[in-house]
């Protein structure tokens, strides 16, 4: 599919799913969709082009996930319902306690002040090296990925997050523009992405969790 006829499919299938269901609805339709069409053209792209199983990527290595990562409002609203259905009151107070802890640490910091604590803020969600929300992950969880575990390594021993690590030619552009798509449909009200701990503590707030 060319990348135009990829832009317009996505955008006229999540238009299609926000103007279907409910409004208290609408965030966590289109996150779900969102996903599950981005990794269904990863899936299929991949396998057109002997791709398959190219990714070093496994559970265990958490390496990407000391990384800042931001996300749109429906993944937000995504992850907060996904957590109160599916997570003890324990590892959501643990989680709560994760976010100030990382907010303290992180917020309004540059990028490389960020890169200079990233052992002290790995990923609210990453519990020994497992991630928490997996089945409601981010985007850009979901787009990232390398296919040489030693250059992740590297890049994380020498702090250098402008680091070249291989990947596949099609998954972070697919899902890229999914992402895009979110953030124009339901945009924050300051703009752009917003980091995952402060997007989760705007979104925690507003449903009083
Ligand atoms: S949400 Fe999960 S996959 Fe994404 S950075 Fe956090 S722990 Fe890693």
């Amino acid at each position: 599919m060319a990348e135009d006829a990829w832009v317009d499919a996505v955008r006229d299938m999540l238009s299609h799913v926000a103007g279907e269901c409910p409004s208290e609805e609408t965030g966590c339709r289109l996150a779900v969709a969102a996903c599950e069409m981005g990794e269904y053209m990863v899936q299929k792209v991949e396998l057109n082009q002997g791709l398959e199983g190219a990714a070093a990527c496994e559970k265990g290595c958490s390496l990407c996930c000391h990384a800042q990562v931001p996300i749109s409002q429906p993944e937000a609203e995504l992850l907060e319902a996904w957590i109160a259905e599916n997570l003890t009151t324990a590892v959501r107070e643990d989680i709560l306690t994760r976010i100030s802890g990382n907010m303290e640490l992180t917020h309004g910091c540059s990028l490389e002040e960020r890169v200079s604590v990233w052992d002290q803020t790995p990923c609210v969600f990453l519990h020994e090296s497992v991630c928490r929300v997996y089945p409601a992950r981010p985007l850009v969880c979901r787009a990232w990925h390398s296919i040489d575990r030693g250059q992740c390594q590297a890049a994380f021993d020498a702090r250098d997050s402008d680091a070249d690590i291989d990947n596949t030619p099609y998954r972070n552009y697919v899902l890229g523009v999914v992402r895009d798509e979110l953030l124009r449909l339901r945009p924050w009200p300051q703009g752009d992405a917003v980091p995952l701990p402060e997007a989760m503590t705007l979104c925690f707030r507003k449903n009083h969790l």
